[in-house]
Protein backbone atom coordinates (compact mmCIF):
# COMPACT_ATOMS: atom_id res chain seq x y z
CA UNK A 1 0.00 0.00 0.00
CA UNK A 2 3.02 2.42 0.69
CA UNK A 3 4.21 2.13 -2.72
CA UNK A 4 1.01 2.31 -4.21
CA UNK A 5 0.65 5.53 -2.41
CA UNK A 6 4.26 6.03 -3.28
CA UNK A 7 4.00 5.92 -6.76
CA UNK A 8 0.57 8.10 -7.06
CA UNK A 9 2.31 10.88 -5.22
CA UNK A 10 4.92 10.99 -7.67
CA UNK A 11 2.49 11.03 -10.63
CA UNK A 12 0.48 13.81 -8.64
CA UNK A 13 -2.49 11.63 -8.33
CA UNK A 14 -4.21 11.02 -5.05
CA UNK A 15 -5.01 7.44 -3.36
CA UNK A 16 -8.32 6.53 -1.83
CA UNK A 17 -8.61 3.20 0.06
CA UNK A 18 -11.65 1.48 0.20
CA UNK A 19 -12.43 0.58 4.36
CA UNK A 20 -14.44 -1.82 5.54
CA UNK A 21 -13.21 -2.67 8.87
CA UNK A 22 -11.00 -0.96 11.14
CA UNK A 23 -8.00 -2.75 10.29
CA UNK A 24 -8.16 -1.45 7.07
CA UNK A 25 -8.71 2.09 8.06
CA UNK A 26 -5.16 1.74 10.20
CA UNK A 27 -3.31 -0.02 7.60
CA UNK A 28 -4.31 3.07 4.61
CA UNK A 29 -3.63 5.83 7.34
CA UNK A 30 0.02 4.20 7.82
CA UNK A 31 0.63 4.06 4.18
CA UNK A 32 -0.22 7.85 3.63
CA UNK A 33 -3.40 7.62 1.78
CA UNK A 34 -5.56 10.91 0.82
CA UNK A 35 -8.93 9.67 1.54
CA UNK A 36 -10.87 6.86 2.98
CA UNK A 37 -14.36 5.66 2.09
CA UNK A 38 -17.12 4.30 4.10
CA UNK A 39 -14.20 4.04 6.91
CA UNK A 40 -16.38 1.20 8.63
CA UNK A 41 -15.16 0.31 11.93
CA UNK A 42 -15.66 -3.38 11.83
CA UNK A 43 -13.39 -6.08 13.36
CA UNK A 44 -12.49 -9.11 11.73
CA UNK A 45 -14.72 -11.58 13.07
CA UNK A 46 -17.33 -8.75 11.47
CA UNK A 47 -19.00 -7.52 14.23
CA UNK A 48 -19.27 -3.54 14.61
CA UNK A 49 -17.10 -2.12 17.04
CA UNK A 50 -16.18 1.89 17.02
CA UNK A 51 -12.30 2.35 18.13
CA UNK A 52 -12.34 5.89 19.09
CA UNK A 53 -8.22 5.86 19.04
CA UNK A 54 -8.66 5.36 15.32
CA UNK A 55 -11.26 8.10 14.91
CA UNK A 56 -8.89 10.36 16.11
CA UNK A 57 -6.06 9.28 13.98
CA UNK A 58 -8.09 9.77 11.02
CA UNK A 59 -9.08 13.23 12.36
CA UNK A 60 -5.70 14.35 13.32
CA UNK A 61 -4.03 12.84 9.75
CA UNK A 62 -4.80 14.78 6.65
CA UNK A 63 -6.98 12.47 5.29
CA UNK A 64 -10.25 13.15 4.00
CA UNK A 65 -13.32 11.08 4.85
CA UNK A 66 -16.43 9.88 3.07
CA UNK A 67 -18.69 8.19 4.91
CA UNK A 68 -20.91 7.86 1.26
CA UNK A 69 -24.52 8.64 3.53
CA UNK A 70 -26.45 8.08 0.63
CA UNK A 71 -26.29 4.99 -1.09
CA UNK A 72 -27.75 2.69 1.86
CA UNK A 73 -30.25 5.47 2.55
CA UNK A 74 -31.58 5.93 -1.30
CA UNK A 75 -31.82 1.91 -1.14
CA UNK A 76 -33.83 1.78 2.16
CA UNK A 77 -36.44 4.63 0.97
CA UNK A 78 -36.53 2.59 -2.89
CA UNK A 79 -37.71 -0.33 -1.14
CA UNK A 80 -40.03 1.23 1.44
CA UNK A 81 -41.90 2.76 -1.34
CA UNK A 82 -42.12 -0.78 -3.00
CA UNK A 83 -43.34 -2.28 0.42
CA UNK A 84 -46.07 0.05 -0.56
CA UNK A 85 -47.64 -1.38 -3.42
CA UNK A 86 -46.91 -4.83 -2.74
CA UNK A 87 -44.49 -7.38 -0.70
CA UNK A 88 -41.18 -7.70 -0.74
CA UNK A 89 -39.72 -10.80 -2.54
CA UNK A 90 -37.29 -12.78 0.28
CA UNK A 91 -34.28 -10.96 -1.91
CA UNK A 92 -35.43 -7.48 -1.17
CA UNK A 93 -36.50 -8.43 2.35
CA UNK A 94 -32.88 -9.13 3.54
CA UNK A 95 -31.36 -6.24 1.49
CA UNK A 96 -33.75 -4.14 3.37
CA UNK A 97 -32.88 -5.84 6.95
CA UNK A 98 -28.96 -6.24 6.09
CA UNK A 99 -29.29 -2.28 5.05
CA UNK A 100 -31.14 -1.01 8.20
CA UNK A 101 -28.25 -2.60 10.43
CA UNK A 102 -25.80 -1.35 8.64
CA UNK A 103 -27.12 2.29 8.13
CA UNK A 104 -27.37 1.91 11.71
CA UNK A 105 -23.85 1.27 12.84
CA UNK A 106 -22.99 4.05 9.75
CA UNK A 107 -24.84 6.53 11.45
CA UNK A 108 -23.52 5.56 14.82
CA UNK A 109 -19.43 6.03 13.30
CA UNK A 110 -20.37 9.08 11.52
CA UNK A 111 -21.96 11.30 14.17
CA UNK A 112 -18.46 10.23 16.04
CA UNK A 113 -16.21 10.44 13.34
CA UNK A 114 -17.40 14.12 13.04
CA UNK A 115 -17.38 14.44 16.73
CA UNK A 116 -13.63 14.05 16.44
CA UNK A 117 -13.42 16.39 13.33
CA UNK A 118 -12.59 14.73 10.48
CA UNK A 119 -12.48 16.19 7.10
CA UNK A 120 -15.41 15.71 5.86
CA UNK A 121 -16.00 15.09 1.98
CA UNK A 122 -19.50 13.95 0.64
CA UNK A 123 -19.54 10.72 -1.93
CA UNK A 124 -21.84 8.81 -4.28
CA UNK A 125 -20.24 5.17 -4.17
CA UNK A 126 -22.34 5.01 -7.32
CA UNK A 127 -22.26 2.53 -10.11
CA UNK A 128 -23.54 -0.43 -8.59
CA UNK A 129 -26.88 -0.96 -6.53
CA UNK A 130 -29.56 1.30 -7.20
CA UNK A 131 -27.73 4.16 -6.51
CA UNK A 132 -29.95 7.08 -8.27
CA UNK A 133 -27.21 9.01 -10.20
CA UNK A 134 -28.66 12.33 -11.18
CA UNK A 135 -29.15 13.61 -7.58
CA UNK A 136 -26.15 14.32 -5.86
CA UNK A 137 -28.36 16.48 -3.46
CA UNK A 138 -29.23 13.18 -1.99
CA UNK A 139 -26.00 12.47 -0.55
CA UNK A 140 -26.08 15.69 0.78
CA UNK A 141 -29.22 15.80 2.48
CA UNK A 142 -28.11 12.21 4.18
CA UNK A 143 -24.99 14.11 5.30
CA UNK A 144 -27.17 16.28 7.41
CA UNK A 145 -30.02 13.77 8.22
CA UNK A 146 -26.81 12.42 9.89
CA UNK A 147 -26.37 15.27 11.71
CA UNK A 148 -23.78 18.14 10.10
CA UNK A 149 -25.50 21.38 9.53
CA UNK A 150 -27.15 22.69 6.19
CA UNK A 151 -24.15 24.93 5.13
CA UNK A 152 -21.86 21.91 6.34
CA UNK A 153 -23.12 19.46 4.25
CA UNK A 154 -23.26 21.87 1.52
CA UNK A 155 -19.15 22.32 1.65
CA UNK A 156 -18.97 18.94 2.04
CA UNK A 157 -20.22 18.92 -1.53
CA UNK A 158 -18.53 21.92 -3.41
CA UNK A 159 -15.06 23.49 -1.68
CA UNK A 160 -13.94 20.07 0.05
CA UNK A 161 -14.08 17.88 -2.45
CA UNK A 162 -12.28 20.77 -4.50
CA UNK A 163 -9.33 20.14 -1.80
CA UNK A 164 -9.28 16.85 -1.30
CA UNK A 165 -9.29 16.25 -5.12
CA UNK A 166 -5.86 19.38 -5.11
CA UNK A 167 -8.18 21.67 -7.90
CA UNK A 168 -9.46 24.32 -5.18
CA UNK A 169 -7.74 27.31 -6.79
CA UNK A 170 -10.05 26.71 -10.08
CA UNK A 171 -13.67 25.17 -8.48
CA UNK A 172 -15.51 24.66 -5.30
CA UNK A 173 -16.19 27.94 -4.05
CA UNK A 174 -17.65 31.79 -5.89
CA UNK A 175 -14.59 33.50 -6.17
CA UNK A 176 -13.63 35.86 -9.10
CA UNK A 177 -10.91 34.01 -11.14
CA UNK A 178 -12.51 30.72 -10.72
CA UNK A 179 -14.41 28.84 -12.90
CA UNK A 180 -17.83 29.41 -12.24
CA UNK A 181 -19.30 26.19 -12.27
CA UNK A 182 -22.68 26.94 -10.84
CA UNK A 183 -25.95 25.59 -9.72
CA UNK A 184 -28.65 28.29 -9.27
CA UNK A 185 -31.40 27.01 -6.75
CA UNK A 186 -34.68 28.95 -6.39
CA UNK A 187 -34.83 29.70 -2.28
CA UNK A 188 -32.00 29.49 0.16
CA UNK A 189 -30.67 26.08 0.68
CA UNK A 190 -28.61 26.86 3.71
CA UNK A 191 -32.00 27.17 5.79
CA UNK A 192 -33.72 24.20 3.54
CA UNK A 193 -31.36 21.90 1.58
CA UNK A 194 -33.98 20.22 -0.43
CA UNK A 195 -34.14 23.84 -1.92
CA UNK A 196 -31.09 21.81 -3.76
CA UNK A 197 -33.24 20.08 -5.85
CA UNK A 198 -35.34 23.45 -7.45
CA UNK A 199 -33.00 23.89 -9.65
CA UNK A 200 -33.12 27.52 -11.20
CA UNK A 201 -29.80 27.08 -13.66
CA UNK A 202 -26.65 25.17 -14.20
CA UNK A 203 -24.12 27.09 -15.27
CA UNK A 204 -20.41 25.05 -16.87
CA UNK A 205 -16.99 27.03 -16.63
CA UNK A 206 -19.60 30.36 -16.64
CA UNK A 207 -21.38 29.22 -19.18
CA UNK A 208 -25.61 28.49 -19.03
CA UNK A 209 -26.18 24.59 -19.71
CA UNK A 210 -29.72 22.79 -19.96
CA UNK A 211 -30.92 21.40 -16.09
CA UNK A 212 -31.80 18.05 -16.59
CA UNK A 213 -35.15 18.99 -16.35
CA UNK A 214 -34.85 20.96 -19.36
CA UNK A 215 -32.80 18.19 -21.11
CA UNK A 216 -36.55 16.58 -20.84
CA UNK A 217 -38.27 19.17 -22.27
CA UNK A 218 -36.08 18.88 -25.18
CA UNK A 219 -35.28 22.61 -24.64
CA UNK A 220 -32.78 24.91 -26.03
CA UNK A 221 -30.24 27.18 -23.42
CA UNK A 222 -32.09 30.28 -22.22
CA UNK A 223 -30.59 33.26 -23.08
ZN1 LIG B 1 -18.01 0.59 -1.32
Amino acid sequence: MTAIVDEAHNRGRSVLAHCRCTDAINYALDAGVDAILHCSFYDNDGSYRFDQKTADRLAASEAWLNPTMNMGRANRIRLSKIMEERPLTPFEQDRLERSTVSGENSMDQFSRLVKAGVKLVGGSDCGWSHYPFGDFQGEILALHAAGVSPLEAIYAGTRSPAAALGIKDTIGTLEPGKEADLLVVNGDPSRDLERLRDVAAVFKGGVRVLTAKERLDGGLVPG
